[in-house]
């Protein structure tokens, strides 16, 4: 559930989270086509980055687990109930009952989890030298998401307890079909009033490398292209750069990290990358893609939910899922769909993921460099490049470095004069500028 939340709401990450300690370069030599082109080969893996990458297996497997053993534990003792009733003492009415309910859920969790969010947030991170958290800013940063998710909730969760009231065998198809107009108003809210709250935005701040930017948004057909820079470093040395937001604000962030590591021409390579996401229209085809999912998720949360609730509802204290002690019954009955459902989802976003990429070496055609790019987010990074189809088809929201590194170097339509895919997306005076 979390990943899935971590998709849709970001709907493009560049890569998954690395990290490293890299000499900051100045402003990058440009691929001018005098460097001899040939196929980029991706360097194994550092001992270090085998090993973040098999404990991260670990972790992984442990927490596919204990998404689901917690959630039980505050049911089968009767807390989920208890909750419920002190919920209602204070709240007295429907709404508020449902909400209270909520913020005492997540504060038990919070304070259950502290531990391992510690330790897999700050220590481990520290360990292998990926992060530059102060420890009060990692603290704050926690409870601030707490805070946001306990806000949303209470805001929220009342529509599909209502729809579950008024509509019990067909809730989950309602709250499925919501789950549009409620990620295209997450997709409103969270570059403005969210992301800011852990992050300081703001423009470029290299004016000559914006400028270059924009020509480039120009040569993909974007106009009035925002791009906004974020500062990143005081939170990590990963490197990453997303597109968000929807209509209005709707945006290309870099993290100032990567600015600061990558050359010129791999960084207008990761542009062009974001851009492809952007013309194609992948915020808005995953939010209906993603909805449908969430959906079809739904309706195996209700079989399984009702399923468990007639066997136990003795134990659990209640024997309506309409009623908000059900918050757990369903998490556990929502995680164990997206057992299922998540390897779709990932594949999808590997899909476009690759799409993008494509986009970005017909917009660019500097294979040298996108190769290139990808390379330094695995050597300089604790990268895995080539996990196997397995962990792929389990865990990754982007195809492996080592088959983007393959496709950009050898995808290149336009020297066999084969048609581009996306060329119609392209104004028609770019092939005469070039
Ligand atoms: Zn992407």
């Amino acid at each position: 559930m979390r990943t899935m939340f971590a998709i849709l709401l970001v709907i493009d990450t560049f890569g998954s989270t690395l990290s490293a300690e890299s000499p900051l370069e100045e402003d990058g030599i440009q691929n001018n086509g005098t460097v001899a082109e040939g196929p980029v080969a991706v360097p194994p893996p550092t001992e270090e980055a085998v090993r973040y990458y098999r404990t991260g297996i670990a972790w992984w497997g442990f927490n596919k687990v204990w998404e689901l053993v917690l959630p039980a534990i505050i049911l089968f003792t009767g807390l989920s109930a208890v909750i419920r009733a002190r919920a209602q003492r204070l709240g007295r009415k429907w709404f508020f009952t449902i909400g209270l309910y909520w913020v005492f859920f997540i504060v038990v969790l919070y304070v259950v989890n502290w531990p391992l969010s510690f330790y897999l947030g700050y220590v481990r991170q520290h360990a292998y030298g990926m992060s530059n958290q102060t420890f009060q800013k990692w603290l704050l940063d926690s409870l601030i998401s707490r805070g946001v998710l306990a806000a949303f909730g209470f805001a929220f969760l009342w529509i599909p307890y209502l729809l579950l009231s008024k509509s019990p065998r067909r809730w989950w198809l309602y709250t499925g079909l919501l789950m549009v107009p409620f990620l295209t108003l997450m997709m409103f809210v969270m570059p403005v009033w969210i992301d800011p709250l852990y992050n300081d935005f703001g423009p470029m701040k290299d004016k000559a490398l914006e400028q270059r930017i924009l020509a480039l948004a120009e040569s993909a057909g974007i106009e009035g292209s925002r791009v906004y820079e974020v500062e990143k470093s005081v939170d990590t040395k990963a490197i990453n750069a997303y597109v968000t937001g929807f209509h209005d604000t709707k945006r290309i962030v870099l993290w100032d990290t990567i600015i600061a590591k990558l050359e010129t021409d791999e960084l207008l390579f990761v542009m062009a990358h974001e851009m492809g996401h952007y013309v194609l229209g992948h915020v808005v085809q995953g939010i209906f893609f993603f909805s449908a999912l969430i959906l079809v998720g739904l309706y195996f949360a209700h079989r399984i939910a009702w399923s468990l609730l007639r066997r136990f509802s003795d134990r659990f204290g209640f024997d309506q899922i309409s009623d908000v002690a059900s918050v757990p019954l369903m998490l556990i009955a929502l995680n164990v769909a997206m057992l299922v459902l998540e390897p779709v989802g990932l594949a999808y976003s590997r899909h476009i993921e690759r799409e993008s990429d494509r986009f970005a070496l017909e917009l660019t055609r500097d294979n040298q460099a996108a190769a290139e790019a990808f390379v330094k987010l695995s050597t300089e990074n604790l990268g895995y490049p080539d996990p196997g189809w397995l962990m792929t088809v389990l865990r990754a929201s982007h195809p492996p470095i080592a088959d983007r590194v393959a496709f950009c170097n050898e995808y290149r339509p336009w020297s066999e004069g084969e048609p581009l895919r996306y060329g119609d997306r392209f104004p028609a005076d770019l092939e005469t500028a070039r």
